[in-house]
């Protein structure tokens, strides 16, 4: 590890003026990059904790829906705090193991944007909106390929509001040693239409599964896409896992997230 200075600023003003002198970089729950500059792989000079800005804890309902989560909040605190979205705490709880879950936060979690990470499906499955300390961005939006969102330097995920469905679900195939998505499906029904999220498989990173929705807008039911593929081209192939199995689980853990949420 290189030295840095350490500074951990009470609010998102103080925060972005720290990160602002130069190289300095944002530290969510450290649980992605305290390991990147153990390995020397980051310099920067300065690391900006946002665990102490008030603005970015807490989670809080606002009348029936969005859900509004704070960008520091872990993802413990999802987990036994976000009842009035299930299958998001559910979703929380299923994020690698206690240390990871009680240090990692959405916020860096969704500006990591692994392309095997979990909140990146739940953030486009739900249709979310990224509050940055700047501008709200549609999920749809954010999200521009594997490790890559909309985010600019020095920007930070203040919160995300999640639009609460009628019906939701997350199916996760856990990579067993990195207790990663391999394959991850994010199914949310709202009165307008269903949106289907994966995570884990593609080489773009989250995307959506636009034929299963519609399919599943039609008809909710696991058989509305039992003979729906998704291209294997486009997978990831690696030592876990080929192409062809990758695409044959997308299949699989959608039908498993439509009959849990049905
Ligand atoms: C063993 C292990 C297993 C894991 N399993 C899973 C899993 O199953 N599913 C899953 O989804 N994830 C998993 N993770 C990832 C983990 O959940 C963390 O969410 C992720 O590492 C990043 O969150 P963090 O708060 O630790 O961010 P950090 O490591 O502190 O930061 C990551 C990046 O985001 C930036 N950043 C941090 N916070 C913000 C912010 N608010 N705004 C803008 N930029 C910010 C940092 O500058 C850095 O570039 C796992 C990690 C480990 C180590």
């Amino acid at each position: 590890m290189y030295e840095f200075e350490f500074t951990r600023p009470a609010s998102v003003a103080e925060a972005v003026a720290a990160l602002s002198t130069e190289d300095a970089q944002a530290l969510g729950g450290g649980q992605t990059l305290i390991p990147t500059l153990k390995q020397r792989l980051a310099m920067p000079t300065t690391l900006v904790s946002l665990s102490g800005v008030a603005e970015m804890q807490g989670i809080r309902l606002e009348g029936d829906g969005p859900l509004v989560i704070g960008g520091a909040v872990t993802h413990a605190q999802v987990a036994s705090g976000a009842g009035a979205y299930p299958a998001l705490a559910a979703l929380a709880g299923q994020i690698g193991d206690p240390a990871v879950r009680n240090r990692g936060t959405i916020g860096g979690s969704l500006a990591n944007n692994d392309p095997a990470a979990c909140y990146p499906a739940a953030a486009l499955g739900s249709g979310a909106t990224i509050v940055t300390n700047i501008r709200e961005l549609a999920a749809d939006d954010y999200f521009q390929g594997m490790f890559t969102t909309a985010l600019e330097e020095g920007e930070i995920v203040v919160a995300v509001k999640f639009p609460i469905p009628d019906a939701a679900n997350y199916q996760k195939f856990v990579q067993p040693a990195s207790r990663f998505a391999m394959v991850g499906v994010f199914v949310a029904r709202f009165a307008d239409g269903v949106r289907v999220a994966v995570t884990g498989a593609s080489e773009e990173g989250v995307f959506r599964w636009a034929e299963a929705e519609a399919a599943l807008t039609a008809n909710f039911t696991p058989d509305a896409i039992s003979t729906l593929t998704v291209d294997a081209d486009g997978m990831i192939g690696d030592i876990h896992g080929t192409k062809a199995y990758r695409a044959h689980l997308v299949n699989v853990m959608t039908r498993r997230a439509v009959s849990a949420s049905a």
